[in-house]
Order: structure tokens, then sequence, then C-alpha cells
């Protein structure tokens, strides 16, 4: 393992943005108040940033609507939109580098990573959208009579959308660009983890040239900014990404006001199926691959390892001899393959699961402890000889823990991969395609990979069946989480 923090990180990128954006101005907050952004590598303070709470929503909302009803972006045409789109991805691109660094500066990713997964995806995500923006379009249906009747999906109105902190910038994204390209404004709230790509793009996002008010950006705090926005009588519709449990409270609160259009992209406990037939070498690099990808803080990460019991023993082996080579390191060293844990509250957390696999008898292959004693580093740590029953194989570690189980047959892996509350995502490995659409048409989740693990693209949708989420984003589907059909109908 490679030794943490050989270079200082702290110089590694200029902050320039961190007040709240507001109706393309940037402003302190009403109250004044500023939190602190933690580099997750050494635990120290980045910069302050303006904290947001209800009274910023409330100004932040005005000028949302405001732009959705009198402002010109009511009246920019389709193919408008999609320019605006198309000039922020542009610009995202110039600036690909500076905001890779500044992505793996607040959250602790590796900067390769950041550069070629998080920042490439993001302009992507833009550039998809933009294309959707001039073929937003209902259809004309035959009813009884002499009427023509036709529909029009129109944009939703004042969109509330919240972030977290694992994919920054990309979320940011995967909110923004169909919000705007079907012509709804936004108040969007980063993680108070990582607000810094947030900001930097809202900057961006002036520079390209959207009107007054149809984006404006509020760091601040989950229980405050957060909560204003799922309770806010003037904001039409809610997407959240983030944990099941604040799911629960964001549709809780959408009900209790004014009934907005909720979208929940939320956690998982995704079983990872091997069979014994599987490409062995595939499986075990992929295996790793879905789970210790981006430090284990993947929503859909595979964190359910189930392995058939005749290559049991052999791939436990082969999953702890990769987790070993496993380089632990400074985000911004080019052979770093997992970087910190984004805080201290995640850090504990993990280290409270790994505790928990030991202490209901689990069998520790390697790692379990933290990495040096500065930032939030965990050692890549593999469990094997995981029951249904411990909480490792239950609740959502987020971290880099893999928890290997073992399974007999086909009916019996598809009944134990469904019993979770979640349903986000499955993968399969095997070469015999009869097992592999078993799997794919049996096991309850919204995305399932055969031979192959965490592919997302822009146009393919992505979310949860149970309790992962409600709603689908990216691709086509994902436009209609930001539209509301009209239908009209014409005496003739
Ligand atoms: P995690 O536990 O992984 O940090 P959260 O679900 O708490 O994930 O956070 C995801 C996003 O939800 C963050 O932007 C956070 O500030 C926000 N958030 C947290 N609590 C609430 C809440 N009660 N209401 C609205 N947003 C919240």
């Amino acid at each position: 393992m490679a030794s943490v923090l050989s270079s200082p990180s702290e110089n590694q990128v200029a902050v320039s943005a961190t007040k709240l954006l507001i109706n393309n101005r940037w402003v302190n907050s009403q109250s004044g108040k500023t939190f602190a952004t933690i580099n997750p590598t050494t635990g120290k303070e980045i910069c302050q940033v303006a904290e947001a709470d209800a009274a910023d929503v409330d100004i932040a909302v005005k000028a949302a609507r405001a732009a959705y009803e009198h402002g010109p972006w009511r009246k920019t045409s389709g193919p408008a939109r999609a320019r605006l789109l198309n000039r922020l991805a542009d610009l995202i691109e110039k600036h690909a580098d500076e905001l890779a660094r500044l992505e793996s500066l607040d959250n602790g990713k590796p900067l390769s990573m950041a550069r070629h997964v998080d920042v490439a995806a993001t302009i992507g995500c833009y550039r998809y959208f933009a294309g959707w923006a001039d073929k937003v379009m209902g259809k004309t249906i035959p009813i009884e009579g002499n009427f023509f009747c036709y529909t029009r999906h129109e944009a939703i109105g004042v969109c509330g959308q919240i972030i977290p902190w694992n994919f920054p910038m990309l979320m940011q994204a995967w909110k923004l660009a169909p919000a705007l390209a079907t012509g709804n404004t936004s108040v969007l709230k980063p993680a108070e983890q990582t607000p810094l790509t947030a900001l930097r793009i809202g900057e961006l996002i002036l520079e390209a040239g959207f009107p007054e008010g149809v984006v404006n950006i509020l760091p601040g705090f989950g229980e405050t900014a957060g909560a204003a926005i799922a309770n806010h009588m003037d904001i039409d519709k809610v997407a959240f990404t983030g944990s099941t449990e604040v799911g629960h409270l964001i549709l809780q609160a959408a009900g209790k006001s004014n009934l907005k259009r909720v979208s929940l992209e939320l956690g998982g406990k995704s079983p990872n199926i091997v069979f014994a037939d599987a490409d062995m070498d595939k499986a075990v690099e992929g295996s790793h691959m879905a789970l210790f990808f981006n430090q284990g803080q993947v929503c859909c990460a595979g964190s359910r390892v189930f392995v058939e019991d005749k290559v049991y023993d052999q791939f436990v082996e082969r999953s702890t001899a990769r987790a070993e080579k496993r380089t632990v390191g400074d985000p911004f060293d080019a052979g770093t393959e997992q970087g910190p844990q984004v805080d201290q509250t995640q850090l504990d957390k993990v280290l409270s699961y790994i505790e928990s696999g030991q202490s209901e008898g689990a069998k520790l292959n390697c790692g379990g402890g933290r990495v040096g004693d500065k930032g939030y580093f965990v050692e890549p740590t593999v469990f094997s000889d995981v029951q249904d029953s411990m909480k490792i194989a239950r609740e959502e570690i987020f971290g880099p823990v893999m928890s290997i189980i073992r399974f007999k047959n086909l009916d019996e892996v598809i009944d134990r991969a469904n019993r979770t509350v979640y349903g986000l995502a499955a993968g399969v490995w095997t070469r015999d395609i009869g097992k592999a659409l078993a799997i794919a048409n049996n096991v309850r989740a919204g995305t399932v990979w055969v031979n192959c693990y965490n592919v997302l693209d822009t146009a393919a949708p992505f979310g949860g069946f149970k309790q992962s989420g409600i709603g689908r984003e990216l691709g086509e589907y994902g436009l209609q989480q930001y539209t509301e059909v009209k239908t009209v109908v014409v005496n003739l």
C-alpha cells in the first residue's frame, strides 16, 4: 500500500467561488454565516463557504419563480436552451483539469478518476440533454367525436434539487441538465461536504449566459437549507439523491406541504452474483471494481457478493489478493486507486461496520483498519463467511468493505438477492445465457449488469425499485421527471 500524503494537496488548485448564487449574483447568506469545507486527505479546512438557510432558500425560490413565469427563460426556445447547455459543456471541457483537481481536493477521489469519470461524464450529460432540449414533444391522440386532441410536455416549474457528496459535479449535471433542457428553473443545494465544484460550475453557468434566476446554487446543511427546499410551498418539484433515510423525510415533507413532485435516488445493497462457470479473471476484477470504485462510496456498489459454492474458496482468495494490492494514498498521486473517505463521519461509520462484521463472526481476510492518522483513509477490506443476517450484509456501508457470501443454486440466490429493502442494481457473472437472463428477469433492481458492473451511460435510465428510489434519471425516461403532461382538446 502506498503511503498517505506524499504531496501537499492544499496547493493543487485555487478556489474562486464560495458564496451563494442567487439570481445570477454571488451573495452572502442572510445570516452572514459560513461553514468550513474540509480536505479529506488531510482533515484540514480548504476554505469557508456561505451557509444558506430557509431565508436564502426563500429568496432563491422567488428568483427562480420570477425567471420561470416572467423572465426570458419562459420564452427561450428548445434550440436556444440546447445552445446554452452546449456552451456550458464547452466551458466545462475548457476547464476540465481545474474542475477535476477541485473535485479531488474537496471529495478525495483520485485525480485520474475525477478527470476521466466525473468530468467526462458531466460534459457528456450536459451535451446529451442539450440534444433533447428541442425534442420535448407530446402526441396527437384520436378521440371520439369531432375534436382535435393533443398533449404538451410542459416544464414543471421551480425545481428544488438536493445532491450528495460522492459524485458532486456529476450529480449536479444529472439534476440540472434535464431540468434546464425541459425549461424548468432550479434551486440546487450541493452537499455540505463538497460544495466547491457546484459553485465553480455556477461561475461557468453565468459565463454561458443563462438568464437571471434560472439556476440558483445554495450550499448549506441538510436539516436547514435542504429541509427548507423539501418543505417549500412554492417549489413544484424536488429531486433528491442521497440516503434512504433522508429520502423518507423528503417524501414526507412533500406530502405535508404542497404535494410537490418527488424523484428520489437512494441507497442500495446490490447483489453481485458469481456463478462457477464465469470467466474467473473477469469476475474477480469486475467484482473488485464493483465494490471498491470511488472508495466504495457508490449507491449501486456490488456490496453483497454471492459466490457459488464450487468456486467460493478460490474467489475469496483471489479477491483478497486483489484488495491487498489496491493502492491507497493521496488522490493527487498518479498511482493512487483509492483516496480517503469523504469525512470523519463516514470514516467512523465504515470502521464501525467493520467492527460489527468481526463481532458477528464474519472472517476478516484483509484490511479492517484505518490507514495512517491523517485524513480519512480506510484499508481495502474483505470479509468472507458472511451470512445474510449480518449487519454488513443488510445495511449500506458506503465504504471499501467487501462481503463475500456463499450460495448453492440459482433459485436460492434469486430469493436471497431479493431479500432486502433495496433494489437499485445487481450484477451477474456467468457464461450461461439462461442463468444470466434468469437473474436479469427475477432480481428486483433498477439496473442489472451481465458480465460487467457500474456501466452507466447518460442515455440509459438509472434508478431504484423498492426503497432505492422513485423515478428514473438519465435517458429519455429521465425527462419525464421534469415535465407535466397537458392534454388539450379543441372542438372542431
Ligand atoms: P449521507 O448520509 O450519505 O451524507 P444524506 O442523505 O444525509 O447522505 O445527504 C444527501 C444530501 O441530502 C445532502 O445534500 C444533504 O445535505 C441533504 N440532506 C440531509 N438531510 C436532509 C434533510 N433532512 N432534508 C433535506 N435534505 C437533507
